[in-house]
């Protein structure tokens, strides 16, 4: 088979066909291959007409069609699968070769993988995807690692394909080996928060304010013009305003309130505490969706006694209304800020270069969290780049001051109410935590030193101390 394929693409479930189609579309020859035949030969038949393809069925076939250096993207079910694919594949390639996982693969094995195929010169690109199906199809968000050469190579075909706004790819090589990965992992925590918050504000909104679920869409398409503009935001709007057809009911009200996850967001949650990054909205994300899936718990504390239920005239619901984007816009800030900060602290612990307001630049568009606010994030760091959070920005700064009264008022009232908001709470906690004075932990330094001899420093003067504690009579 002569190689004419500028790229290959193994893993043709709905991500790698969609990717491989839309290689396709941007005029590259696209190897296509797939461990059941049956797939590459549909996708051939469906969508031939798109592009040009080079079906392969067998792995020999399928890297014979590759131009050298070869470009092998990976989109199989992430990872006992894709260490078994690059176990059949790496031993078909050459020196200089390139092999991208694009799957949601763990940074640590990203890390592992590209060390393991440097070794024999193989260079290996494990590169976030975010946007789904979607966005695989018609431009994805993507964050690659891997070696700057290696990106040099490929990075042009990546941008093609990725979504573009004002003209910018969302695409840029984020760092060397599990860099791509990481970013991608952080990108889904933020993800987590995001969709929380959401669903806390759209709780107030209907228990408090006591709207109906088509009546929140419309004020979630009202607050999608405005600064919380974004996919998510936009998309909530469309599941409230839903009608099941069976039953004619508010479709949220015939799904079952129990939330699944496949896992970023919990690595997201273990790599922080492993970091050090205080990633509290993530965190309370993460067991949010935890806890609603905890049936017999959630039977246990069922009908324990909750707040009061008073009712908010109409004018009062439309101020809390308005008390409501501004809480959600404050905690939203919160929670991307603690994702950059995690961006940060993964860059200094494994040495990547990571440029921050790059990845705002390519989070604009094509990906899952895209919203009209990254572009202020992305103007920030290019302002400052070495911008330690987003708060010491004047005018995210300003915006908080403005909303922190709201903020707070939000907060209260779900708390008398007895309305979860773990999301909404936790991010005004790390608000107040971070620009307090002084803070309890000095009372914990005493206890550690008081129970362990852990020592404490001073305020007064340098130096490590300890105190000799009477035990108590
Ligand atoms: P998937 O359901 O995760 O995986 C199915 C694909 O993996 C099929 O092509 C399957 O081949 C192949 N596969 C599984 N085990 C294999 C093995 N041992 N050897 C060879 N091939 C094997 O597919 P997906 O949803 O398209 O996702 C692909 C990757 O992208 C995953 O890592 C996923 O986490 C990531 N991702 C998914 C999304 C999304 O929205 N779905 C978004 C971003 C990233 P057969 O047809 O032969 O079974």
């Amino acid at each position: 088979m002569a190689a004419s394929a500028q790229i290959g693409v193994t893993g043709l479930a709905v991500m790698g066909r969609n990717l491989a189609r839309n290689f396709a579309r941007n005029g590259y020859t696209v190897a296509v291959h797939n461990r059941t035949p049956a797939r590459t030969r549909a996708l051939v038949e469906e969508f031939g007409h798109e592009g040009a393809f080079v079906p392969a069925e067998s792995l020999q076939d399928f890297v014979a069609a590759l131009e050298r250096p070869r470009r092998l993207l990976i989109m199989v079910k992430a990872g006992g699968p894709t260490d078994e694919v690059i176990g059949e594949f790496a031993p078909l390639l050459e020196a200089g070769d390139m092999i991208i996982d694009g799957g949601n693969a763990h940074f640590l094995d990203t890390r592992r993988r590209e060390q393991g195929l440097r070794e024999l010169g193989i260079h290996f690109v494990g590169s976030g995807v975010s946007g789904g199906e979607e966005g695989a199809l018609h431009g994805p968000s993507i964050m690659p690692g891997g070696s700057a050469e290696s990106y040099a190579v490929l990075g042009p075909m990546l941008e093609k394909i990725s979504a573009h706004v004002d003209g910018d790819p969302c695409c840029t090589h984020i760092g060397t080996d599990g860099a791509g990965h990481f970013v991608k992992m952080v990108h889904n925590g933020i993800e987590y928060a995001d969709m929380q918050l959401i669903a806390e504000a759209y709780q107030l909104l209907r228990e408090v304010g006591g709207y109906a679920p088509a009546e929140i869409a419309e004020i979630f398409r009202r607050w999608n013009k405005g600064r919380l503009s974004s996919y998510l935001i936009e998309i909530t709007a469309e599941v409230l305003a839903h009608t099941d057809a069976d039953t004619g009911k508010p479709f949220v009200d015939i799904v079952q309130d129990a939330a699944e996850q496949k896992g970023t967001g919990r690595w997201t949650v273990q790599t922080a505490l492993d970091l050090g990054s205080p990633v509290t909205a993530i965190a309370q994300a993460t067991f949010a969706r935890v806890a609603s899936s905890r049936a017999q718990l959630r039977a246990a504390y069922r009908g324990l006694p909750g707040g009061t239920d008073q009712e908010l005239r109409r004018h009062e619901a439309e101020r809390f209304t308005e008390q409501v984007e501004q809480a959600l816009y404050a905690s939203k800030v919160i929670a991307y800020d603690q994702g950059w900060t995690m961006i940060r602290d993964g860059a200094a612990e494994y040495g990547w270069d990571i440029d921050l307001g790059a990845v705002a630049r390519i989070w604009r568009g094509g990906c899952i969290i895209r919203a009209a606010f990254l572009d202020r994030i992305r103007a920030a760091h290019a302002a400052d780049p070495g911008l330690a959070s987003l708060l010491a920005e004047d005018t995210f700064a300003a915006e908080l001051a403005d909303a922190q009264v709201p903020w707070r008022e939000v907060v209260a009232v779900a708390a008398h109410r007895g309305i979860p908001v773990p999301a909404f709470s936790a991010s005004l906690a790390f608000y107040d935590t971070l620009r307090s004075a002084h803070l309890p932990a000095a009372l914990i330094q005493g206890l550690r030193d008081f129970f362990g001899a852990h020592t404490y420093h001073r305020t007064d003067r340098p130096g490590s101390y300890h105190t000799h504690w009477a035990e108590p009579g």
